[in-house]
Parts: structure tokens; C-alpha cells; sequence
């Protein structure tokens, strides 16, 4: 018997008044697979992103986790998804560790002290941890982030621009981190700038320009100057 994809996506329409953010995106992530999306400013990423993390609704088409669509219990969906977005959804006045604590409580995570504890040293703030947020760094609010994300070990990991605010040691840091989740089985949809980054790691890459998806490869297909021409390629010729 075949599973079916993890995240399955078909023909995902998206309009915000007259402007097409996506235009029948028909997309597959496997379980435990790393898919790198890639685009110009506009392109639809975020909105894909955020249309599989529940917070936006589509305008036409559907997408499924692990085979069941995406409508109606969204609870049970977000059970399994952890984002990490524009928006860091922490309280600025709470301590990191209350922020923690809040997240864990709304998953119902078991032993929350012993998780946040964990969570705090996988990325690097077990020493500000009774901090409030508002006192944090941009790239410590990144990372206070990223384990708000994980807090309750979500199967799937959304990253939209994870490597934003963070300098250039965090950002071999985040990618050794998504390193380790991904061979934890984890399934990562990423979507970033950063070609090397979002290369070194990823099974496969995804291009998105004006709400298409234009291009697809597996990471070995191509070496990194091969992808960049391929991306001015797609994304500088009209579409
Ligand atoms: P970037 O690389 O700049 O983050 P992106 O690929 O993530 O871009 P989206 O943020 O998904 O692109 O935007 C796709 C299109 O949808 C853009 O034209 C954008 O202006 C539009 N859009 C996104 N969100 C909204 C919104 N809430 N209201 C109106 N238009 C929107």
C-alpha cells in the first residue's frame, strides 16, 4: 500500500480582490521530505504558506494532510504543523519561558517545564529564558520563534524566511537545527532567499513567480550556479 503525500496541494487558487496571489499550484511533499521554495517578492510564497498553515483560506482548490482535506477541523490540523512566519506570535510582555508555557498549554504538550527547558537550549537561550521579549534581540525573537513553533512537535515545519534578523553563526545554527530535524523525520516546507541555504539541505527546490509554480528539481539534479540560472531564467523572463 502507497501512503499518500504528506501535503498535497491542487490546483490552489488564490485572489485578493482582483489581484491572483496563486494560480493553480499543484504541489507534493512527501513525509519527511525537505521542499525549498524559492520566488521574486510577490510570488506567492507566503500565501502558500499560510493557506497550508490554515491562517488564510483559499479561493478555490484544496489541500490535503496526510490525505484529509484541510476544512473544518483546523485544530487538528495545526496539531501537526509548526510556522514560522513574518509574525512572531510572542507576547512581548511575557518572559520567553511564559511565552513557551502559553503555546505549550494551547497543545496540550505533556511535561511542558521539562520541553521548554530542552527547547530553550536547542536554540541558545536557556540564559534569558526569564526575560520578557520585549528586551530580546531580533535575532533572539527569531529563535524564541522558532521554538515556539516547535514547542508542540509538530511532524511538519512551515518556514517562511526562518533566516531573517539572524546573523551569520545563527544562521549556520538554524541550518544545522533544520539539519537534525529533517533526519529526525520531520517534513520541512521552506520557503527563503537565501539560495545557499535554502539549497544545502532541501531534497528538492521549488520555483513560484506570479502564483505558478514554474520549475521543480531535486537538489542534486542541480549545483548551485545551475539553480541560479535556472531561477533568472524563469523569474526574469515574462511569464
Ligand atoms: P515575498 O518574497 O515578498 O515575501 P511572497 O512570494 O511571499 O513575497 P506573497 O506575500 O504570498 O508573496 O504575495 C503574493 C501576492 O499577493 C502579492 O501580489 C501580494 O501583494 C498579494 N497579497 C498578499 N497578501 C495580501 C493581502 N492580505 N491582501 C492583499 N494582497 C495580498
Amino acid at each position: 500500500m502507497t501512503l499518500p503525500p504528506l501535503i498535497e496541494v491542487e490546483d490552489l487558487h488564490k485572489n485578493y480582490g482582483l489581484r491572483r496571489a496563486l494560480r493553480g499550484i499543484h504541489m507534493r511533499v512527501a513525509q519527511g521530505e525537505w521542499v525549498t521554495l524559492f520566488g521574486p517578492n510577490g510570488a506567492g510564497k507566503t500565501t502558500l504558506i499560510h493557506i497550508i498553515a490554515t491562517l488564510v483560506r483559499p479561493s478555490r482548490g484544496t489541500v490535503r494532510l496526510q490525505g484529509h482535506p484541510l476544512t473544518g477541523d483546523w485544530t487538528e490540523a495545526r496539531r501537526h504543523i509548526g510556522l514560522v512566519s513574518h509574525r512572531s506570535f510572542l507576547y512581548p510582555d511575557l518572559t520567553a519561558a511564559e511565552n513557551l508555557r502559553l503555546y505549550a498549554h494551547l497543545y496540550d504538550v505533556s511535561s511542558p517545564e521539562a520541553r521548554i527547558r530542552a527547547l530553550a537550549e536547542r536554540v541558545g537561550l536557556a540564559k534569558r529564558l526569564h526575560d520578557p521579549v520585549r528586551t530580546f534581540s531580533r535575532g533572539m525573537v527569531q529563535r524564541l520563534t522558532i521554538a515556539r513553533a516547535l514547542i508542540h512537535d509538530p511532524q511538519i515545519l512551515l518556514l517562511d524566511e526562518p533566516y531573517t534578523g539572524l546573523d551569520a553563526g545563527a544562521v549556520a545554527w538554524l541550518t544545522r537545527l533544520l539539519g537534525q530535524m529533517a533526519r529526525e523525520g520531520h517534513t520541512i516546507l521552506m520557503a527563503t532567499h537565501n539560495v545557499e541555504q535554502g539549497l544545502a539541505l532541501c531534497d528538492r527546490a521549488i520555483i513560484l513567480h506570479r502564483g505558478r509554480l514554474v520549475f521543480e528539481s531535486s537538489r542534486q539534479a542541480l549545483s548551485p550556479d545551475e539553480w541560479q540560472a535556472v531561477y533568472r531564467a524563469y523569474v526574469e523572463e515574462p511569464a
